[in-house]
């Protein structure tokens, strides 16, 4: 082009001017609209209670990390082996990233790799999935309706509804619905019936300690491998406060958001080196799963790792190493039993009775309520928990529980008798869900239940003031993160 073409330089220089100061330009005065509806979040986030047992606060250096030039780089490929040029620094991030990550859970890195690139926890167990099992091969994960994650292979009669399900076959094991602890017994019998490539030990809403041991035996018995899918639950296994599955585990996928406390992402740890021995000849036989773990993730799913995502997870492994770390962990522990015991005394039942780590599952059918309601009358007076289905439910469409979760809350300083006051506040937005619907039709359903909460002035001014009160308490304690947002 001619470099003195009057377009290019005359035409557009006061366009140019405002782009270049454009790209500078920080967000509250450069983009109002976003700014405003960030502003909103965190304000939810300070003065709600947020007891959504997958959600945490990142800290400060994670979300700078996060929104770093980071960002800006491609890097498709693996360390020292990349399809673009100017990658020594995300190759020295993502060599220190992997490092933190096998340090993290005492890993011999002769013994284990990872894989830090997955974008979250669902394309990072898809990953092993394809890695590790042939197309329809199959595979057992913990039903979702009895606390495992849709990724592990969720179907309904009507609907096969997780791509797991759809480009595997999969046969869910169950908890016993008497006791709300998992049927290992019945894993056995079905996994001997079904013969699975892969069983999976891993949950999103399930309160007790997993039996890896016995996991590893069943899956031994059937020649197939086991993986855990340690999401909710890394950071406690990081700090040491709950059984690690590595001992008995040959993959193990996490998300880094949840209880470890990071930005969103996904890693993949899996075992290399010898395997065994061969009985016959004497032979080291070897793990296959590094290159094709590494193989599915990158060029088999995914694209660019999300190298700032990368330098996020670097940073949560750093401080997930340190003594501060495993006390936050141990409070969180120790809070979600404060919470589980409040609840116990106002009557309420705690599936299995209790609690191994962060979270708890509330059933409220002897409350004469279900989740759904619940959870939208909580909503509303600023406290922030799921609907979950609880053992024996008929219907996952009318799910009776609530799960509750103490690590975002912990995060910001709560202890056990915060997590009491929490508790009290929670009985009373189940009472004035009692009261609302004792208020309508036994038969309404939960659509006319919510119109009815949204529209309805005599018991507005109840859950307003159970708001205020609410938002008064949560805005007493300080929340981690940038300080400008
Ligand atoms: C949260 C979760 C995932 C998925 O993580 P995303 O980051 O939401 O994709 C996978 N497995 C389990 C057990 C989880 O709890």
């Amino acid at each position: 082009m001619m470099a003195d073409s009057p377009v290019m330089n005359g035409g557009h220089a006061d366009l140019w001017a405002s782009h270049n100061q454009m790209v500078l330009e920080p967000l509250e005065t450069g983009d109002p609209e976003v700014y405003e509806i960030i502003r909103k979040e965190k304000q939810r986030q300070r003065y709600g209670l947020e007891l959504i047992a997958s959600e945490n606060f990142a800290s400060c250096a994670v979300l700078q990390a996060l929104g770093s030039c980071m960002n800006n780089k491609y890097s498709e490929g693996y360390p020292g082996q990349r399809y673009y040029g100017g990658t020594e620094h995300v190759d020295e991030l993502e060599r220190l990233c992997q490092k933190r990550a096998l340090e993290a859970y005492s890993l011999d890195p002769q013994k284990w790799g990872v894989n830090v690139q997955p974008y979250s926890g669902s394309p990072a167990n898809f990953a092993v999935y394809t890695a590790l099992v042939e197309p329809h091969g199959r595979i057992m994960g913990l039903d979702l309706p009895d606390g495992g994650h849709l990724t592990h292979g969720f179907m309904t009669d009507k609907k096969k509804i997780s791509a797991t399900s759809i480009f595997f076959e999969s046969m869910p094991y169950k908890v016993n619905p008497n006791t709300g602890y998992i049927d290992y017994d019945k894993l056995e019998e079905n996994a001997r019936l079904f013969h699975p490539k892969l069983i999976i030990a891993g949950v999103s809403c399930y309160s007790r300690n997993l039996d890896y041991a016995r996991m590893r035996a069943i899956a031994d018995e059937n020649n197939a491998i086991l993986m855990a899918d340690m999401a909710h639950i890394s950071g406690l296994v990081a700090a040491g406060v709950v059984p690690s599955p590595f001992e008995h585990c040959d993959v193990v996928t996490t998300t880094t958001h949840k209880t470890l406390r990071g930005c969103r992402a996904g890693v993949i740890f899996y075992r290399k080196g010898v395997r065994s021995l061969d009985p016959k000849t004497g032979k080291e036989m070897m793990y296959n799963y590094e290159s094709l773990i590494n193989q599915a993730v990158f060029p088999g799913l995914q694209g660019g790792p999300h190298n700032h995502a990368i330098a996020g997870i670097a940073v949560t492994l750093k401080q997930a190493m340190t003594p501060e770390f495993r006390l936050y962990q141990k409070q969180v522990l120790s809070n979600c039993r404060a919470l589980a015991s409040a609840l116990e005394e106002l009557g309420y039942h705690i599936v299995t009775g209790g609690s191994d780590n962060h979270l708890i599952l509330v059933d409220l059918k002897n409350k004469k309520t279900d989740g759904g309601r619940a959870e939208k009358v909580l909503e509303a007076c600023a406290i922030a928990c799921n609907k979950n289905t609880c053992p024996g439910d008929k219907s996952a469409l009318r799910p009776s529980g609530l799960r509750l979760g103490s690590p975002a809350l912990t995060s910001r300083g709560f202890r056990e008798d915060d997590f009491k006051k929490v508790a009290d506040f929670i009985h009373q937005g189940i009472l004035l869900t009692l009261e609302i619907q004792n208020d309508m039709n036994p038969k309404a359903t939960l659509k006319e239940f919510k119109d009815k909460l949204a529209c309805d002035g005599k018991h507005r001014e109840k859950i307003c003031s159970l708001k205020e009160e609410v938002e008064q308490f949560s805005g007493s304690f300080p929340i981690p993160g940038l300080p400008d947002l």
